[in-house]
Protein backbone atom coordinates (compact mmCIF):
# COMPACT_ATOMS: atom_id res chain seq x y z
CA UNK A 1 0.00 0.00 0.00
CA UNK A 2 1.19 3.20 -0.92
CA UNK A 3 2.28 5.29 1.72
CA UNK A 4 0.20 8.50 2.03
CA UNK A 5 4.33 10.72 3.37
CA UNK A 6 4.87 9.91 -0.60
CA UNK A 7 2.12 12.46 -1.54
CA UNK A 8 3.32 15.80 -2.16
CA UNK A 9 0.79 18.71 -0.99
CA UNK A 10 -0.46 18.89 -5.15
CA UNK A 11 -0.34 14.88 -5.09
CA UNK A 12 -2.78 15.04 -2.39
CA UNK A 13 -4.80 17.86 -3.93
CA UNK A 14 -5.51 15.58 -6.84
CA UNK A 15 -5.93 12.88 -5.00
CA UNK A 16 -8.63 14.76 -2.92
CA UNK A 17 -10.89 15.94 -5.57
CA UNK A 18 -10.41 12.79 -7.31
CA UNK A 19 -12.38 11.50 -4.71
CA UNK A 20 -14.93 14.27 -4.52
CA UNK A 21 -13.49 15.54 -1.07
CA UNK A 22 -13.98 19.58 -0.95
CA UNK A 23 -10.79 20.86 -1.81
CA UNK A 24 -9.44 22.36 1.70
CA UNK A 25 -9.46 18.69 2.76
CA UNK A 26 -6.00 18.34 1.26
CA UNK A 27 -4.68 21.34 3.63
CA UNK A 28 -6.60 19.56 6.80
CA UNK A 29 -4.53 16.05 6.27
CA UNK A 30 -1.03 17.77 4.74
CA UNK A 31 -0.86 19.85 8.33
CA UNK A 32 -2.15 16.76 10.44
CA UNK A 33 0.55 15.06 9.16
CA UNK A 34 3.42 17.42 8.76
CA UNK A 35 2.30 21.02 11.64
CA UNK A 36 0.76 18.06 14.03
CA UNK A 37 2.72 15.29 13.55
CA UNK A 38 -0.32 12.41 14.46
CA UNK A 39 0.26 8.81 13.93
CA UNK A 40 -2.70 7.41 13.05
CA UNK A 41 -5.43 8.24 10.79
CA UNK A 42 -7.57 8.33 14.11
CA UNK A 43 -5.91 11.62 14.87
CA UNK A 44 -7.38 13.66 12.37
CA UNK A 45 -10.47 15.07 14.46
CA UNK A 46 -11.57 17.20 12.12
CA UNK A 47 -12.39 14.80 8.82
CA UNK A 48 -14.98 12.47 9.35
CA UNK A 49 -14.83 9.05 10.30
CA UNK A 50 -15.90 7.17 7.17
CA UNK A 51 -13.33 9.84 5.21
CA UNK A 52 -10.72 8.96 7.93
CA UNK A 53 -11.65 4.91 7.32
CA UNK A 54 -11.14 5.68 3.45
CA UNK A 55 -7.84 7.10 3.97
CA UNK A 56 -6.86 4.18 5.87
CA UNK A 57 -8.05 1.67 3.31
CA UNK A 58 -6.16 3.58 0.79
CA UNK A 59 -2.77 4.61 2.23
CA UNK A 60 -0.52 3.43 5.22
CA UNK A 61 1.05 5.75 7.85
CA UNK A 62 3.65 3.80 9.32
CA UNK A 63 6.84 5.15 10.56
CA UNK A 64 10.43 3.86 10.52
CA UNK A 65 11.26 1.74 13.96
CA UNK A 66 15.16 2.76 15.94
CA UNK A 67 17.13 0.14 15.74
CA UNK A 68 20.04 1.66 17.60
CA UNK A 69 21.17 5.39 18.57
CA UNK A 70 24.14 6.50 19.06
CA UNK A 71 25.01 9.44 20.91
CA UNK A 72 28.58 11.48 20.42
CA UNK A 73 29.92 14.04 23.15
CA UNK A 74 29.30 16.93 20.63
CA UNK A 75 25.68 15.83 20.71
CA UNK A 76 25.77 14.45 17.92
CA UNK A 77 22.95 11.70 17.31
CA UNK A 78 23.53 9.05 14.73
CA UNK A 79 19.89 6.78 14.57
CA UNK A 80 19.74 3.49 12.68
CA UNK A 81 16.45 2.99 11.37
CA UNK A 82 14.57 0.50 10.09
CA UNK A 83 12.10 0.78 7.16
CA UNK A 84 9.43 -1.25 6.93
CA UNK A 85 10.98 -4.23 4.68
CA UNK A 86 13.81 -4.84 7.40
CA UNK A 87 16.25 -2.78 5.38
CA UNK A 88 18.70 -0.43 7.67
CA UNK A 89 19.16 2.90 7.01
CA UNK A 90 21.25 6.17 9.12
CA UNK A 91 20.28 9.52 9.33
CA UNK A 92 22.08 11.74 11.35
CA UNK A 93 21.17 14.79 13.24
CA UNK A 94 24.09 17.16 14.23
CA UNK A 95 23.43 20.68 16.27
CA UNK A 96 25.33 24.00 15.26
CA UNK A 97 24.88 27.49 16.22
CA UNK A 98 22.30 28.35 13.55
CA UNK A 99 20.29 25.12 14.31
CA UNK A 100 19.74 21.57 13.79
CA UNK A 101 20.69 19.45 9.97
CA UNK A 102 19.69 16.11 9.53
CA UNK A 103 21.72 14.42 7.56
CA UNK A 104 19.42 11.96 5.35
CA UNK A 105 19.77 8.84 3.29
CA UNK A 106 18.65 8.35 -0.19
CA UNK A 107 19.14 5.25 -0.97
CA UNK A 108 20.12 1.38 0.50
CA UNK A 109 23.77 0.95 -0.40
CA UNK A 110 25.04 2.94 -2.81
CA UNK A 111 26.25 1.98 -6.73
CA UNK A 112 28.90 4.81 -7.00
CA UNK A 113 31.78 2.93 -5.59
CA UNK A 114 33.51 5.82 -4.18
CA UNK A 115 36.92 4.28 -3.01
CA UNK A 116 37.33 6.07 -0.04
CA UNK A 117 33.30 5.79 1.47
CA UNK A 118 31.51 3.26 3.76
CA UNK A 119 28.64 3.33 2.08
CA UNK A 120 29.59 1.77 -1.15
CA UNK A 121 30.88 -1.22 1.24
CA UNK A 122 27.24 -2.77 0.89
CA UNK A 123 25.99 -2.29 -2.89
CA UNK A 124 22.87 -0.38 -3.76
CA UNK A 125 19.97 -2.81 -2.71
CA UNK A 126 17.22 0.02 -3.72
CA UNK A 127 16.32 3.58 -3.94
CA UNK A 128 14.29 5.23 -1.22
CA UNK A 129 11.04 6.06 -2.17
CA UNK A 130 10.14 9.73 -1.38
CA UNK A 131 8.09 8.84 2.28
CA UNK A 132 11.05 6.71 3.20
CA UNK A 133 13.27 10.27 3.25
CA UNK A 134 10.12 12.24 4.12
CA UNK A 135 10.14 9.78 7.29
CA UNK A 136 13.61 10.23 8.24
CA UNK A 137 12.86 13.36 8.91
CA UNK A 138 9.32 13.17 10.48
CA UNK A 139 11.48 10.47 13.20
CA UNK A 140 14.03 12.61 13.74
CA UNK A 141 11.47 16.03 14.42
CA UNK A 142 9.51 13.93 16.44
CA UNK A 143 12.11 12.95 18.76
CA UNK A 144 13.01 16.97 19.11
CA UNK A 145 9.51 17.67 19.58
CA UNK A 146 9.95 16.46 23.33
CA UNK A 147 12.39 19.13 23.45
CA UNK A 148 10.75 22.03 21.49
CA UNK A 149 13.18 22.00 18.74
CA UNK A 150 12.83 21.69 15.08
CA UNK A 151 14.82 20.43 12.03
CA UNK A 152 16.24 23.64 10.92
CA UNK A 153 18.55 22.29 8.09
CA UNK A 154 18.83 19.28 5.72
CA UNK A 155 21.15 17.91 3.76
CA UNK A 156 20.76 14.75 1.31
CA UNK A 157 24.63 13.52 2.23
CA UNK A 158 23.81 10.20 4.07
CA UNK A 159 24.24 6.69 2.11
CA UNK A 160 23.04 6.47 -1.71
CA UNK A 161 23.49 8.97 -4.48
CA UNK A 162 20.63 11.07 -4.78
CA UNK A 163 20.72 12.03 -8.44
CA UNK A 164 20.82 8.09 -8.77
CA UNK A 165 17.46 8.30 -7.34
CA UNK A 166 16.25 11.95 -8.97
CA UNK A 167 12.44 11.59 -9.03
CA UNK A 168 12.40 10.00 -5.58
CA UNK A 169 14.50 13.00 -4.09
CA UNK A 170 12.87 15.82 -6.07
CA UNK A 171 9.24 15.09 -4.40
CA UNK A 172 10.90 14.37 -1.41
CA UNK A 173 12.51 17.77 -1.27
CA UNK A 174 8.98 19.47 -2.29
CA UNK A 175 7.16 17.81 0.60
CA UNK A 176 9.91 18.63 3.25
CA UNK A 177 9.84 22.39 2.02
CA UNK A 178 5.93 23.00 1.17
CA UNK A 179 4.98 25.90 3.76
CA UNK A 180 1.64 24.02 5.27
CA UNK A 181 3.83 21.09 6.48
CA UNK A 182 7.62 21.08 7.83
CA UNK A 183 8.13 24.53 6.03
CA UNK A 184 11.61 23.98 5.48
CA UNK A 185 13.32 26.80 3.88
CA UNK A 186 14.54 26.06 0.00
CA UNK A 187 17.74 27.70 1.22
CA UNK A 188 18.28 25.30 4.04
CA UNK A 189 17.61 21.69 1.88
CA UNK A 190 21.41 20.71 -0.14
CA UNK A 191 21.39 17.75 -2.61
CA UNK A 192 24.78 16.10 -2.60
CA UNK A 193 26.30 14.41 -5.88
CA UNK A 194 29.00 13.06 -6.64
CA UNK A 195 28.49 14.04 -10.34
CA UNK A 196 26.16 12.26 -12.66
CA UNK A 197 26.30 15.21 -15.37
CA UNK A 198 22.68 14.46 -17.07
CA UNK A 199 20.69 15.35 -13.31
CA UNK A 200 22.82 18.31 -13.04
CA UNK A 201 21.61 19.50 -16.07
CA UNK A 202 18.11 18.47 -14.89
CA UNK A 203 18.60 19.95 -11.47
CA UNK A 204 19.27 23.53 -12.94
CA UNK A 205 16.50 23.87 -15.38
CA UNK A 206 14.26 22.98 -12.61
CA UNK A 207 15.42 26.27 -11.24
CA UNK A 208 14.41 25.65 -7.48
CA UNK A 209 16.48 27.34 -4.61
CA UNK A 210 18.11 24.02 -3.21
CA UNK A 211 21.53 24.09 -2.57
CA UNK A 212 23.80 21.86 -4.82
CA UNK A 213 26.80 20.26 -3.96
CA UNK A 214 29.09 18.59 -5.85
CA UNK A 215 31.63 16.11 -4.01
CA UNK A 216 34.80 16.70 -5.89
CA UNK A 217 37.45 15.33 -3.91
CA UNK A 218 40.04 15.60 -6.63
CA UNK A 219 41.05 18.44 -8.70
CA UNK A 220 42.39 16.05 -11.84
CA UNK A 221 41.20 13.47 -13.73
CA UNK A 222 43.28 11.04 -13.00
CA UNK A 223 43.56 11.27 -9.23
CA UNK A 224 39.84 11.72 -9.50
CA UNK A 225 38.95 8.72 -11.78
CA UNK A 226 40.82 6.68 -9.70
CA UNK A 227 39.08 7.32 -6.30
CA UNK A 228 35.68 8.14 -7.88
CA UNK A 229 34.57 5.32 -10.80
CA UNK A 230 31.87 8.55 -11.65
CA UNK A 231 34.80 10.18 -13.09
CA UNK A 232 35.08 7.95 -15.86
CA UNK A 233 31.86 8.65 -17.10
CA UNK A 234 31.53 11.85 -16.41
CA UNK A 235 35.23 13.68 -16.76
CA UNK A 236 36.34 16.92 -15.19
CA UNK A 237 35.48 19.11 -18.12
CA UNK A 238 31.89 17.54 -18.52
CA UNK A 239 31.23 17.88 -14.85
CA UNK A 240 32.30 21.51 -14.86
CA UNK A 241 30.67 22.24 -18.24
CA UNK A 242 26.97 20.95 -16.41
CA UNK A 243 28.08 23.09 -13.04
CA UNK A 244 28.72 26.13 -15.04
CA UNK A 245 25.37 25.55 -16.81
CA UNK A 246 23.72 25.20 -13.51
CA UNK A 247 25.41 28.35 -11.88
CA UNK A 248 24.11 30.44 -15.49
CA UNK A 249 20.64 29.17 -14.40
CA UNK A 250 20.41 29.49 -10.77
CA UNK A 251 22.04 32.06 -8.58
CA UNK A 252 22.76 29.96 -5.90
CA UNK A 253 26.42 29.36 -4.32
CA UNK A 254 27.46 25.69 -5.52
CA UNK A 255 30.05 23.60 -2.63
CA UNK A 256 32.19 21.54 -3.80
CA UNK A 257 33.07 19.02 -1.05
CA UNK A 258 36.73 17.97 -1.00
CA UNK A 259 37.75 15.05 1.58
CA UNK A 260 41.43 15.44 2.70
CA UNK A 261 42.81 11.86 2.30
CA UNK A 262 46.73 12.19 3.77
CA UNK A 263 48.88 11.37 0.71
CA UNK A 264 46.39 11.47 -1.84
CA UNK A 265 45.07 14.51 -2.76
CA UNK A 266 46.28 17.10 0.22
CA UNK A 267 49.88 18.09 -1.83
CA UNK A 268 50.33 21.51 -2.73
CA UNK A 269 49.72 21.15 -6.27
CA UNK A 270 46.25 20.03 -5.53
CA UNK A 271 45.97 23.54 -4.38
CA UNK A 272 46.85 25.26 -7.34
CA UNK A 273 44.68 22.68 -9.29
CA UNK A 274 41.51 23.35 -7.43
CA UNK A 275 41.96 26.90 -7.50
CA UNK A 276 42.46 26.70 -11.30
CA UNK A 277 39.44 24.43 -11.84
CA UNK A 278 36.44 26.28 -10.05
CA UNK A 279 37.64 29.99 -10.94
CA UNK A 280 35.16 32.50 -11.71
CA UNK A 281 32.58 30.16 -10.10
CA UNK A 282 30.16 31.63 -6.78
CA UNK A 283 31.07 28.27 -5.11
CA UNK A 284 33.34 27.63 -2.08
CA UNK A 285 34.87 24.34 -0.87
CA UNK A 286 34.08 22.74 2.25
CA UNK A 287 37.27 20.72 3.22
CA UNK A 288 36.58 17.75 4.73
CA UNK A 289 38.41 15.80 7.60
CA UNK A 290 38.08 12.00 6.52
CA UNK A 291 36.56 9.92 8.74
CA UNK A 292 38.51 6.67 8.69
CA UNK A 293 36.86 3.37 7.54
CA UNK A 294 38.74 0.88 8.58
CA UNK A 295 38.31 -1.34 5.61
CA UNK A 296 39.68 1.16 2.83
CA UNK A 297 43.47 2.05 3.99
CA UNK A 298 42.77 5.58 3.89
CA UNK A 299 44.59 7.87 6.48
CA UNK A 300 42.84 11.27 7.42
CA UNK A 301 44.71 14.55 7.57
CA UNK A 302 46.27 16.16 11.33
CA UNK A 303 44.46 19.47 11.65
CA UNK A 304 47.55 21.24 11.22
CA UNK A 305 48.56 19.95 7.95
CA UNK A 306 44.86 20.50 7.28
CA UNK A 307 45.38 24.05 8.17
CA UNK A 308 47.83 24.34 5.44
CA UNK A 309 45.74 23.29 3.13
CA UNK A 310 43.14 25.38 3.70
CA UNK A 311 45.01 28.54 3.72
CA UNK A 312 46.65 27.80 0.89
CA UNK A 313 43.28 28.01 -1.10
CA UNK A 314 42.99 31.36 0.73
CA UNK A 315 45.95 32.64 -0.56
CA UNK A 316 44.66 31.15 -4.20
CA UNK A 317 41.48 33.14 -3.43
CA UNK A 318 39.48 30.45 -3.15
CA UNK A 319 36.63 30.52 -0.45
CA UNK A 320 36.80 27.73 2.00
CA UNK A 321 35.86 26.37 5.05
CA UNK A 322 37.20 23.59 7.19
CA UNK A 323 34.07 21.46 8.16
CA UNK A 324 33.77 21.09 12.01
CA UNK A 325 33.70 17.38 13.08
CA UNK A 326 30.85 15.57 14.03
CA UNK A 327 30.32 12.76 15.89
CA UNK A 328 33.92 11.23 15.47
CA UNK A 329 33.53 9.11 18.56
CA UNK A 330 30.68 7.28 16.97
CA UNK A 331 30.36 5.37 13.74
CA UNK A 332 30.35 8.93 11.84
CA UNK A 333 30.91 8.10 8.43
CA UNK A 334 27.96 7.30 6.39
CA UNK A 335 27.42 3.74 6.42
CA UNK A 336 29.53 2.89 9.11
CA UNK A 337 27.02 2.22 11.91
CA UNK A 338 25.02 0.37 8.90
CA UNK A 339 27.86 -1.91 7.51
CA UNK A 340 29.29 -2.57 11.23
CA UNK A 341 25.48 -4.16 11.97
CA UNK A 342 24.79 -5.71 8.91
CA UNK A 343 28.23 -7.28 9.25
CA UNK A 344 27.17 -8.82 13.08
CA UNK A 345 23.64 -9.45 11.81
N1 LIG B 1 26.46 10.29 -3.11
C1 LIG B 1 26.39 11.65 -2.71
C2 LIG B 1 25.89 11.89 -1.30
C3 LIG B 1 26.34 10.95 -0.23
S1 LIG B 1 27.99 11.05 0.32
C4 LIG B 1 27.73 12.32 -2.93
O1 LIG B 1 28.65 11.66 -3.35
O2 LIG B 1 27.83 13.51 -2.72
C5 LIG B 1 28.07 12.58 1.17
C6 LIG B 1 29.48 13.12 1.31
O3 LIG B 1 30.24 12.38 2.27
C7 LIG B 1 30.24 13.05 0.01
O4 LIG B 1 30.97 14.22 -0.21
C8 LIG B 1 31.15 11.87 0.27
O5 LIG B 1 32.20 11.87 -0.60
C9 LIG B 1 31.49 12.08 1.73
N2 LIG B 1 32.08 10.92 2.39
C10 LIG B 1 31.95 9.63 2.07
N3 LIG B 1 32.68 8.84 2.90
C11 LIG B 1 33.30 9.68 3.75
C12 LIG B 1 34.20 9.49 4.84
N4 LIG B 1 34.59 8.28 5.20
N5 LIG B 1 34.64 10.58 5.50
C13 LIG B 1 34.22 11.82 5.15
N6 LIG B 1 33.37 12.06 4.15
C14 LIG B 1 32.91 11.01 3.45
Amino acid sequence: MRSIYDLTFNDLVEWTEMVGYKSYQAKQIYQWLYRHRVNDFDEMTDIAKDKREFLKSSFSMKNLTLVQKQVSKDKTIKYLLAFEDGSLNECVLMTYDYGKTICVSSQVGCNMGCSFCASGLLKKQRDLSAAEMVQQVLFVQKELDKEDERVSHVVIMGSGEPFDNYDNVMAFMRIINHDLGLAIGARHITVSTCGIVPFIYRFADEEVQYNLAISLHAPNDELRSSLMPINKAYPLNELMKAIKYYASKNNRRITFEYILLKGINDKSEHIKQLAQLIKGLNAYVNIIPYNQVDEHGFKKVDYHSAMIFYDGLMKAHVKCTLRQEHGSDIDAACGQLRAKHERNR
